[in-house]
């Protein structure tokens, strides 16, 4: 027997947000987010199971050369491009598209000497202030690209700061203005894509040619007062695990590192085999809501590397051997965040490689 800690990824909910997201772009091509190894629920499983995806989007080379390599066809594009000359004949080679969002990318790429370049997505900052040409400077950089390169595919990209906060609409817009702009002063009609999970659902305005869903394909929610599945998604992970131990703690016996939690009344421990090396975050408190047995507890004391410890008070037929979800179907992966003080994207994305994972309906 090993280890009991397991990370179920459902295949079938990945394909069933997938269709939700269709159904709120309509007509626009979907770019699937499967970055940081598709936020921590295995690249190519993921790639698989959205098959129906237009194209995928992730950082490192790597992994769009493992997706090439496992026969995806779609178009595959580096969210950050690419960071010497010798890259950009790699990216060549395997067929991929690449983000430019800065003038040193630009002037590797209008050096490099083959005719035939890679599909591009410009990156205009219209307010993140991370990545990308500011817009007035965008119009050039579109001009030496369009004189270097005159067959090159081009995409205009932006990226939303503030999508997922309907208090900040007039950001959300501005940042849309900047990216009209520059769109008019182009004579030609130049492809589009501007939407993050928040957009996709909040901001139907913004879909434009291609759509760029992370979060929402893995069934979590990108606005801060709603679940998935309050938006009809279904979680993709659930965390499961097992009680291994059970502790009787009398009035006053201390629990865990630290001794923080204190009991008050006598009362049964379980210990779960999950800790912060698996990826549950150490910083979850006392009252975080966990399943045992599929009845909703709470963790008390510390969370440490390997184990936590929950109040089985309630749960009498709770034993070593007994099931625990720490997230996902039964338990949202937002309301561990929240009291985490995260948000799922990072619980999700931190998910241990030591955690073994089971495909369910792949
Ligand atoms: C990560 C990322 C996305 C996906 O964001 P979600 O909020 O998970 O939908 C989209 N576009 C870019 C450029 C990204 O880096």
């Amino acid at each position: 027997m090993s280890r009991p800690i397991r990370a179920l990824i459902n295949c079938a909910a990945l394909q069933h947000n997938f269709s939700v997201i269709r159904s709120h772009v309509g007509q626009s091509r979907i770019m699937a987010v499967v970055k940081a190894d598709a936020y921590g629920h295995g690249l190519l499983r993921t790639a698989r199971a959205l098959d129906a995806a237009d194209g995928f989007a992730v950082l490192e080379l790597e992994a769009a050369i493992q997706l090439r390599e496992a026969g995806f066809r779609q178009p595959v594009l580096l969210l950050e491009g690419f960071f010497s000359t010798e890259e950009i004949e790699v990216i060549r080679h395997y067929g991929l598209s690449t983000v430019i969002h800065c003038h040193e990318q630009l002037s590797m790429l209008l050096a490099h000497k083959e005719t035939e370049k890679p599909d591009i997505f410009l990156k205009i900052n219209t307010g993140m202030n991370r990545l990308g040409f500011k817009p007035e400077e965008g119009s050039s950089a579109l001009r030496k690209l369009r004189q270097s390169c005159p067959n090159t595919n081009i995409t205009l990209m932006t990226h939303f700061a503030c999508a997922d906060d309907l208090l900040e609409t007039s950001h959300v817009e501005q940042q849309l203005n900047g990216f009209s702009l520059l769109q008019q002063k182009q004579k030609a009609d130049i492809p589009r894509t501007l939407a993050n999970s928040a957009a996709i659902l909040h901001y139907p305005g913004t879909h434009a040619d291609w759509v760029r869903p992370g979060i929402i394909l893995y069934g979590a929610s990108p606005l801060p007062d709603k679940t998935g599945i309050e938006l009809g998604l279904r979680p993709v992970m659930t965390l499961t695990s097992r009680i291994i131990a059970v502790q009787h703690l009398e009035p006053s016996d201390r629990l865990g590192y630290g001794g923080s939690f204190v009991a008050s009344q006598p009362i049964r421990v379980g210990v779960v085999a999950a800790g912060y090396a698996d990826g549950y975050p150490r910083h979850a408190p006392t009252g975080t809501s966990v399943l045992v047995n599929g009845q909703r507890t709470r963790l008390i004391g510390r969370v440490s590397m390997d184990m936590l410890t929950v109040d089985l008070s309630g749960i009498p037929e709770a034993a070593a051997g007994s099931p625990v979800t720490l997230w996902g179907e039964g338990l949202p992966v937002e309301e561990v965040a929240r009291s985490a003080q995260t948000i799922s994207y990072e619980l999700l994305a931190a998910l241990s490689p030591r955690v073994q994972t089971v495909s369910l309906n792949c």
